[in-house]
């Protein structure tokens, strides 16, 4: 049985692997690649790639890490996890099964897609579902963002602050109608289709334009760059019966990356802690490791820093 397992292989897992290498616990690493979300990189006519730092470079310094305990590493996807009396059983797809006194979930969540003609074609080049890593780059550009949620409104409140032009498509009402949404779209350069539906993405090598219907009128929309930012999708149904979920199915965590369930912890996009970037999930991978060695060490409830 090994002291812990680390199931992903992006920022978070990578990160938690290796500090409980540091620690020297007797930790596996399970993952289906490498470098998780990081690994796609947005490309942009008017960008050149020297310009941007990328979480893909971040990451690497702690893949180089790991790159020679190939012994501690198993390429591969979990399919199923239960409880054990003194731990817990991964199983992954070609059946193996492997032991455990504590699990890292650090499997990430996906951007809820379109489905639309072009969608595809265009993705990472002008098309892409992180505004908050690239609203930097949109100076004194046109941008269209989907969606009606929250990250949605997240995002053009960052892109209004930097692009010329923000349109927001949502094709309903959301939370559009709650104060903050009202405050993001009060901004003269933020216009709204509301109840708006995505039929097109269109362009050359990049994407050009997003083609809308509303009212049944349909309606071409310029763009330099377009993000598709409705929900994110936690990678979390392999521990939706062992620790409490919230409402989106992100897994509830405290300050210290522990589950409800002593002996889980979880890092990153999965969890409900504020992520969604390289350098947070990397942090939190390093929570998690160093609260799972304390869970080891028979510490896991004991207080950390002021001691009183
Ligand atoms: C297109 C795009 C570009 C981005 N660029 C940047 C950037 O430049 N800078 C930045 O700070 N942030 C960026 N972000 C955000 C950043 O990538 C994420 O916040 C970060 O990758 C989250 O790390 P994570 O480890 O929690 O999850 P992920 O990176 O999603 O990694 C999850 C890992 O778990 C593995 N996994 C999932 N399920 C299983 C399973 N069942 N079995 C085994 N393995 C499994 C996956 O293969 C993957 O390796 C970007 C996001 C997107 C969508």
């Amino acid at each position: 049985m090994h002291e812990t397992i680390i199931i992903g292989g992006g920022p978070a897992g990578l990160a938690a692997a290796a500090y409980a290498v540091r620690k020297r616990m007797d930790a596996l690493f399970i993952s289906k690649g490498l470098g998780g979300r990081t690994q796609r990189r947005l490309l942009l006519p008017w960008v050149e790639d020297y310009q941007v730092m990328v979480g893909a470079e971040t990451i690497g310094r702690f893949q180089t890490q790991l790159d020679y305990l190939d012994f501690m590493r198993v390429r591969a996807t979990v399919s199923q996890i239960e409880r054990l009396d003194e731990g817990f059983r991964v199983t992954v797809a070609d059946g193996k099964q492997h032991d455990a006194q504590t699990l890292i979930i650090a499997t990430g969540a996906v951007g809820e897609r379109l489905n639309v003609p072009g969608e595809r074609e265009f993705e990472m080049k002008g098309l892409c579902y992180s505004a908050m890593t690239y609203a930097p780059l949109m100076v004194d550009r046109r941008v269209v963002v989907v969606g009606n949620e929250l990250l949605a409104l997240r995002g053009v409140a960052e892109l209004s602050r930097i692009a010329t032009h923000v349109t927001l498509v949502a094709d309903s009402d959301g939370d559009l109608d709650t104060a903050a949404g009202q405050y993001v779209l009060s901004h003269d350069n933020v216009t709204v289709r509301r109840r708006a539906r995505v039929v097109e993405i269109t362009g050359d090598d990049y994407a050009r334009s997003v083609t809308i219907e509303h009212d049944g009128q349909r309606e071409e929309i310029p763009a330099d760059a377009v993000f598709i930012e409705k929900q994110l999708i936690p990678n979390s149904r392999l521990v939706e019966n062992l620790v409490d979920l919230d409402a989106c199915g992100f897994i509830q965590v405290d300050s210290r990356n522990r589950t409800s369930m002593p002996g889980i912890f979880a890092a990153g996009d999965v969890t409900d802690a504020m992520a969604f970037q390289v350098l947070m999930g990397l942090g939190d991978g390093e929570k998690a490791a160093l609260s799972a060695f304390d869970y080891i060490l028979g510490l896991g409830g004991a207080p950390f820093g002021c001691e009183k």
